[in-house]
């Protein structure tokens, strides 16, 4: 099987993770800032504060930015259901933006339709690995004096006009699934340039509790508060020891992102039937996905059954997440985002990670031309 996503694992990964395995931390120790570190440094901001999931990141977003009952935050409808959840978690309403169809990120005229009141603040995913149109949502953000997070968990590594993502947000949510850029087995990251943020989101990991277990070792006191309700969202050093011995290999991984990602589409201009999703020039695309979309009714369920069964693994990202059975018992209905919801019957995630050699992708691209032809 040639899966849709796969990690890459080095020698040099697993000695890192030997070392911390017989040192003295096994968690909240130096491995957890040296990732911290590291991931900051390539998003161009000040801090990183390593959670044990993407979701968890996120949800540490909304804790720090204060959302609660009543408060509305935008989000695209086609991303993973964690970015609705989020809000959920608050007790906030995630309002359900549409999609732009050449690109399938979030559609600037449609979030700023849906602006009321009571939202508090508008989250961008920058699906497949493209930053979402910035600008246009920074602009709707200061014009109604709401917040700005992106779900970065495709575009690690990426950048949009020069600046790199991390930079592009209030604060940014990365994942650290091995399908994602940098695996650390479950992982995430919240990264952020606002001191205040960063603290809140410290505190919300570690239980509501403002000083770690290092911090008071160091300090000889046994005395700290619990100031708010937290969660227990550690990452251990042994996951950010891979972690970060990972990010050094980001921007080589996202270059043969971006060459594999020109073969599809060079190939594709000679195959009728089949569109790679748009990139702008603006952009510097981290494709976390390669996804293309089928003309024709029926045409991208029968090609997904035609390329599994030959042992390619595509799959669908995503089902709109206001039509998940949860947000529909919640109010939410078919027709609101048509456009999510009309190119959810033509998306298909094609193999796409660094480990993918030529040979595979003839394998992919001859597999899907003789699909094209029978189906
Ligand atoms: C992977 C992902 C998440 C959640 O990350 P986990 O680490 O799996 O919790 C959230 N949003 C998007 C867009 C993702 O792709």
């Amino acid at each position: 099987m040639i899966p849709y996503g796969r990690q890459s694992i080095t020698d040099e990964d697993i000695q890192e993770v030997v070392d911390v395995l017989k040192s003295d931390w096994l968690t909240t120790g130096p491995a957890v800032k040296r990732f911290e570190e590291a991931v900051a440094e390539v998003s161009g901001v000040a801090h990183g504060i390593a959670v044990s999931s993407g979701t968890a990141a996120l949800h540490a977003i909304m804790h720090a930015l204060e959302i609660g009952p009543g408060d509305e935050v935008i989000v695209p409808a086609l991303t993973f259901a964690a970015t609705a959840n989020s809000v959920v978690y608050v007790g906030g309403t995630p309002v359900f933006a549409d999609v732009c169809e050449s690109t399938l990120l979030i559609d600037p005229a449609s979030v700023e339709a849906l602006v009321t009141d009571n939202t508090k603040a508008i989250v961008g995913v920058d699906y497949a690995g493209q930053p979402c149109d910035w600008d246009a949502l920074r602009a709707i953000a200061d014009k109604y004096g709401v917040a700005l997070v992106a779900d970065a968990c495709h575009s690690i590594g990426g950048s949009y006009k020069s600046r790199p993502v991390g930079t592009l947000a209030d604060l940014s949510a990365y994942s650290f699934h091995p399908v994602k850029h940098v695996a650390c087995g479950e992982g995430g990251m919240v990264v952020t340039d606002d001191d205040e943020l960063a603290r809140r989101c410290q505190v919300f990991r570690n239980h509501g509790i403002t000083t770690d277990a290092r911090q008071r070792e160091s300090s000889n006191a046994w005395f700290y508060e619990m100031v708010e309700l937290g969660f227990n969202y550690r990452l251990t050093d042994i996951q950010c020891a891979l972690g970060a011995s990972q990010v050094k290999r980001l921007a080589e991984s996202v270059e043969r992102r971006n060459a594999i990602a020109r073969r599809y589409m060079e190939a594709f201009l000679e195959v009728d039937g089949v569109t790679p999703l748009e990139c702008s020039p603006d952009v510097l695309n981290a494709y976390h996905l390669f996804v293309v979309k089928f003309d024709g009714d029926g045409v991208r369920d029968a090609m997904f059954s035609y390329l599994r069964e030959r042992e390619i693994g595509v799959n669908v990202h995503y089902i709109p997440v206001h039509l998940h059975p949860f947000y529909r018992e919640r109010g939410e209905e078919p027709g609101q985002c048509p456009v999510a919801e009309k190119v959810y019957g033509q998306i298909l995630s094609l193999p796409m990670f660094p480990g993918l050699t030529d040979e595979d992708m003839d394998t992919v691209l001859n597999t899907i031309r003789e699909g094209l032809r029978s189906v």
